[in-house]
């Protein structure tokens, strides 16, 4: 390909727009054209890159034992009632109408579409199991699509679905995916961690991320520094605290506390650190009342408040639903004498307090020497808390740490939820109608781009990992009005592309400058310089771009320099 006829575009100023690394160089080396917000074309040198990590994903999928198939982007509604999520879906599902007024949505995934298939392709255990995908564009209309191609409203992902005969069959397989999972991003070249994430109803640990450590990252890791253990803070925990010593102190005093209702607030006016105080939250659940008790010094979590509700979702009560519930003001609520009609969920470490201080369930009050069990029922204990930085590992003795991590894959075990709501079932040995287990597979492929960007660059451009470069080498002709020059540059190129390295020449009718510059910015793995004075002598420069060694080598050995090279990464 040559530099002067491609549809290349680069800039030197760093886009506005652009809040992270990975967006703003796909913007300034022109591989990206923004059409609507979180809506991207992907230029040639995108798309090339994109090719290969389909490539790569398509070849472990399917040593895995998984098949391509293809969907399509538009799906009836009638699939998402059957399956209850037309109504549950919200509003990052993109419904529309045809001209008949029938109901539609763009696919933000295809379990719906998916298990229609199978329900009428699969008869009998003997056809199971099977595990099928596509990489396709999906359409979510994210509420806030942000750095390119990492949070888009229409990007690419491998989506894959796993049908198995019981719930042993499916796990295998969910290990398989996860085995190939591992293999796609180290052959992408990414630095790549799984993570426990949270699996909602199914519990267990049958849900894992797969999280690209960079302090871009929207999600937030907790990882031991000891063992393996590390999960996604939706889902972390950590180790549970001692069971308190016994100890009978006098009943609950109050305070005057006018005011004060933060708990850093309170904890400065009463000279105590927020770790002694018992924070009260009011949620409402549909038509429950909960108080979430959490130590001072903690957030709740509320996917695991959630959980332990057996709810679909809680959200924050109001202060005036809090004053209804409670009698008392927001800020002033706590677990002792809280009318019957609240369910109160105590965290565990709540639990093992010895003696605490909260609110008086009184305007302008506090309560000291609060003792969980004794002042207030111990009924509902649960973990309920965001694991933190500093805490101990629920595995080991080991401390947990935070990262931020970009989440570029997930698999996740669905069970039968799907099947059993929408019939796809299979007749067993015994003759028996049973719904098949399930799994889901995805993998977003722009996202796996921009991630291998945030974590290979440098001030000057993009640092390829050589599995997913655009191209592998770019040759860089200082002077492209030399016949010499133009003439080595063409044997070059014929020969690399016949090793199946198809490079990128550069015979644009710019400064040297601006090409080397332009060649850092694109960050193909190896640079060859072409200079007249070097061809004189019958020498090229290589130059690699991750390590910026640059090496004298004779014209006729760079070829196999480079493919030799080339192979090793
Ligand atoms: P997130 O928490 O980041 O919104 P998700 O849990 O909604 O992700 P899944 O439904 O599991 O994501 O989708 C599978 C994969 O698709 C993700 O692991 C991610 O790589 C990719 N993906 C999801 N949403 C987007 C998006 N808006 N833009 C680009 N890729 C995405
Ligand atoms: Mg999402």
């Amino acid at each position: 390909m040559r530099f002067s006829h491609a549809l290349i575009h680069t800039v030197r100023e760093t886009p506005s727009e652009a809040e992270v690394v990975s967006h703003r160089l796909m913007l300034r080396a022109g591989m990206i054209h923004k059409v609507a917000a979180g809506i991207y074309a992907y230029l040639p040198l995108a798309l090339r890159s994109l090719t290969k990590i389909m490539a790569i994903v398509r070849e472990e999928m399917v040593a895995a034992g998984a098949q391509e198939l293809l969907m399509p982007a538009v799906q009836p509604a009638e699939l998402w009632q059957q399956s209850g999520r037309w109504e549950q879906y919200g509003r990052e599902l993109l419904r529309l109408h045809d001209r008949h007024d029938r109901e539609f949505c763009l696919g933000p995934t295809h379990e719906e579409v998916i298990t229609d298939i199978v329900r009428a392709q699969i008869r009998s255990w003997r056809q199971l199991p099977v595990n099928l995908f596509q990489i396709q564009a999906k359409f979510r209309d994210e509420i806030r699509p942000r750095f390119g191609l990492m949070r888009g409203r229409e990007f690419i992902m491998k989506d894959g679905y796993s049908f198995d005969r019981d719930d042993a069959g499916a796990s295998a397989t969910y290990e398989r995916m996860h085995a190939a999972y591992r293999r796609i991003f180290a052959r992408c070249g990414l630095r790549c961690r799984p993570v426990e994430a949270d699996s909602g109803a199914i519990g267990g640990s049958f849900s894992h991320e797969f999280m690209v450590l960079a302090d871009s990252g929207e999600d937030a890791i907790l990882a031991c520094d000891t063992c393996a253990y590390a999960a996604n803070q939706e889902k972390a925990t950590c180790r549970p605290p001692a069971p308190p010593p016994p100890i009978d102190g006098p009943p609950p005093a109050p305070v005057a506390t006018p005011g004060k209702k933060a708990v850093e607030e309170v904890a400065a006016f009463l000279h105590a650190e927020p770790s002694r105080f018992i924070k009260t939250l009011v949620y409402r659940a549909g038509e429950r009342t909960v108080a979430a008790l959490v130590r001072g010094d903690r957030a709740v979590n509320e996917i695991k408040l959630t959980h332990a509700l057996g709810a679909s979702g809680v959200v924050l009560a109001s202060d005036a639903e809090v004053e209804g519930a409670t009698g008392a003001p927001c800020g002033f609520v706590g677990p002792v004498g809280l009318p019957a009609g609240v369910e109160v969920w105590v965290d565990r470490e709540v639990a093992a307090m010895a003696s605490a201080i909260s609110g008086a369930n009184r305007a302008d009050t506090h309560v000291t020497g609060v003792q969980p069990g004794r002042d207030f029922p111990l009924a509902r204990v649960a973990d309920l808390i965001n694991a933190e930085a500093g805490d101990g590992c629920p595995r080991c003795a080991g401390t947990l740490q935070l990262f931020r991590g970009i989440e570029v894959g997930h698999v996740f075990k669905l069970g039968t939820k799907y099947s059993a709501a929408m019939g796809a079932t299979f007749l067993d040995e015994q003759g028996e109608k049973i719904p098949a287990v399930m799994g889901c597979y995805g993998i977003g492929i722009g996202r796996t781009m921009a991630a291998a960007i945030e974590q290979n660059h440098d001030d000057d451009g993009i640092l390829w990992p050589t599995p997913i470069a655009p191209f592998a080498v770019e040759i860089v002709l200082v002077r492209e009005d030399d016949a010499a020059s133009l003439e080595v540059a063409a044997r070059l190129e014929e020969a690399l592309t016949r090793a199946g390295h198809e490079p990128l020449v550069d015979d644009r009718a710019e400064r040297p400058g601006v090409k080397f510059k332009d060649a850092d910015l694109l960050g193909l793995p190896y640079c060859v310089i072409l200079g007249p004075r070097g061809l004189k002598e019958g020498k090229v420069e290589i130059k690699t771009r991750a390590t910026g060694e640059r090496l004298e080598v004779a014209v006729d050995e760079a070829v196999a320099w480079l493919t030799t090279h080339l192979a090793a990464t």
